[in-house]
């Protein structure tokens, strides 16, 4: 409002000064000390664009009679300009008509009339609002690096190109085959990367029973740079389907062969990738060892760790909380069949489905519609799998709340039945089950994903497993039995309900930092005050999510996360607009901060130690 009034004023100041400036040149009949008269009744236009700060414009006018219309066009003028219109004798009788767009300013007019008459009319035609909102998401079309597909011998690269591209899917890393990856590689540079193969054939864990040979080979393939992590290796693996899998392979994880291949893995700056299943007390051991043997190793533990056993979401923050070298990959999840997911499938566990399908619990979650932007309302909709269908009528009343500034997002989700009230439960049920062929994420698994957003690499297992070949032809289609449809589209799904940054490195970024070595990306956030749109950015090796702006307090908040005892820090940089002092606390404790500035930015530092921790800076 401020703004407005200010450039109302200045429009007003410019008018007067153009109806003055015009009626000095007429030289009014009524007289006054400048005489003559020339025109009358002008109309004049002036258009005021990229206006520089600290302006001082005095007009100094005395006697004047116009009757003038003026239309004046501001435009991206900035801020502290001052505006002193002086008038002494004359009347003044002003139609103008002002057109503001993208106006900021902390401005000072001052009009002094004094002797004349004022008669002025100021029509605004346009009242803009730059705020943030309606922002798309993105991620139905972000792009995806696929960090765990197999070659098997019965595809051909150019398949595999041609379902990556269907997929969205610009990179993947190819196991098993050395041979078959390579040539992929020479045939599409660009779109594969291969790791040093630990082969489970021609008998289970060859690369074991080579012993120091195979140390040695790999050692002198990670010297070519040709690879970029070393696996996936099966240390415990159960093979087979469904009721009665077996254990196929037991390898203990502290074997001096496999200790040797997690120090080349540190020495190499390269990922170590392995299947591992933690469900025996003496492997486990094992594994502990090895986890701990060489902190300086990157491990890559692949299928979330649990495979094909119930997944496990305090167990994999507990590994988390105690690894800060720990990644883990979400290949090999299956059982995503339409309409829905096999019971008591890990997928089912993701994405909240079972087939009580949740219809109009939406709306009963849709209550809490925080309307954050994030679109977690969209996201709480699936929550409602056990509600029931007494909740349906609430379903479609609280829906209509959904109209926060946030649609967009939340949008998505709410689809169904924003307006709907009880009446219309069919329909609502209906499209519920079309979201439902792929869910969405389940609540307590969505925290998880966005407090480990850092930690966590997208990868399917396209070309694994006993039905190697469908998974593939299935990665984007539904182009044979024996394979979930579109198991890419289910992702990208499903991970829409994560908030961008996230999204993004789940789903590439991580891959390009651990596996490309490129620079981790910043987390960038848009946010609303005094109605523009503006970006904060953060910066840290932790995994940053939550974050939230008040507009009213211009408070920050976002969660942190490392691994316990590691010193995290985050760089934040603020429009400077936003205000020059600051204050932060990391857990309700405040800390100090370091702060740079210059006329556009600050940049403030802050440390703290690993944990999950909620940062808040405050804006004085
Ligand atoms: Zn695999």
């Amino acid at each position: 409002m401020k703004t407005y009034l200010i450039c109302l004023l200045l429009a007003l100041a410019i008018i007067s000064a153009i109806v003055i400036s015009e009626y000095i040149k007429q030289g009014p009949s009524l007289g006054g000390e400048n005489g003559s008269v020339e025109t009358l009744n002008t109309t004049a236009a002036t258009n005021v664009s990229e206006g520089t700060p600290n302006e001082n414009i005095t007009t100094n006018v005395s006697t004047e009679m116009p009757n003038e219309t003026g239309t004046t066009n501001v435009s991206d003028e900035t801020s502290n300009i001052t505006i002193t219109t002086n008038v002494s004798g004359g009347t003044l009788n002003v139609n103008g008509t002002t057109n503001v767009s993208t106006g900021t300013s902390n401005g000072t007019g001052t009009t002094n009339i004094s002797g004349g008459t004022s008669d002025v009319t100021v029509t605004t035609i346009s009242t803009p609002d730059n705020s943030c909102i309606n922002q798309s998401t993105g991620i139905e079309r972000m792009d995806i690096f696929d960090s765990h597909v197999h070659v098997p011998s019965s595809i051909s690269a150019s398949q595999m190109i041609s379902e990556m591209d269907a997929a969205g899917v610009s990179m993947a890393n190819l196991y098993t085959d050395a041979s078959r990856s390579l040539a992929a590689i020479a045939q599409y540079p660009g779109r594969f990367i291969t790791f040093a193969d630990t082969p489970d054939s021609p008998e289970p864990s060859t690369w074991l029973t080579q012993g120091q040979a195979f140390v040695t080979s790999a050692e002198a393939q990670l010297k070519t740079g040709k690879y970029y992590g070393i696996g996936e290796a099966n240390l415990r693996y159960w093979g087979g389907n469904g009721s009665a899998p077996t254990l196929k392979i037991n390898v203990p994880a502290d074997n001096s062969i496999w200790l040797q291949l997690v120090d080349l893995s540190a020495k190499y700056h390269v990922p170590i990738s392995f299947h591992f299943v933690p469900d025996d007390p003496v492997a486990n051991v094992a594994f502990e060892r090895m986890m701990n043997y060489n902190k300086d190793a990157i491990i890559l533990w692949c299928h979330l760790a649990f495979d094909g056993d119930p997944l496990n979401r305090t167990a994999l923050n507990d590994y988390l909380l105690r690894y800060p070298n720990l990644y883990f990959d979400t290949a090999g999840f299956q059982n995503m069949q339409n309409p829905i997911p096999e019971n008591n499938s890990n997928w089912a566990r993701l994405a909240n489905q079972s087939n009580d399908q949740g219809q109009g619990q939406g709306g009963m979650n849709n209550t809490q519609g925080q309307c954050p932007c994030q679109g977690q309302g969209g996201m709480n909709n699936t929550q409602g799998p056990d509600q029931g269908g007494q909740q349906q009528g609430q379903g479609g009343m609280n829906n209509t709340q959904g109209q926060c500034p946030c649609q967009g997002q939340g949008g998505m989700n709410n689809t169904q039945g924003p307006d709907q009230g009880g009446q219309q439960q069919g329909q609502d049920q209906g499209q519920n089950g079309v979201n439902n062929q792929s869910g969405q994420l389940n609540e307590e698994w969505r925290q998880f994903f966005e407090t480990w957003n850092a930690r966590i690499l997208f990868a399917t297992d396209a070309g694994g497993g006993t039905n190697s070949l469908e998974r593939w032809l299935n990665y984007v289609n539904n182009t044979v039995e024996g394979a979930t449809p579109d198991a890419v589209g289910h992702w990208r799904h499903l991970f829409g309900n994560l908030e961008y940054n996230t999204a993004r490195n789940i789903l590439n970024s991580n891959a390009k930092v651990l596996l490309l070595k490129e620079q981790k990306l910043p987390y960038n956030y848009s946010v609303t005050f005094d109605r523009n749109c503006y970006s904060i950015s953060i910066s840290s090796n932790s995994s940053v999510s939550g974050f939230r702006f008040d507009q009213d307090t211009k408070d920050i908040r976002f969660t942190v996360a490392d691994s316990t005892g590691v010193n995290g820090s985050a760089n934040i940089t603020l429009p400077t607009a936003l205000g020059g002092n600051f204050t932060a606390s990391v857990d309700g404790q405040s800390v100090q901060i370091k702060k740079v500035s210059n006329s556009t930015f600050t940049i403030i530092n802050i440390e703290y130690t690993g944990g999950i921790k909620t940062v808040v800076i405050n804006v004085a």
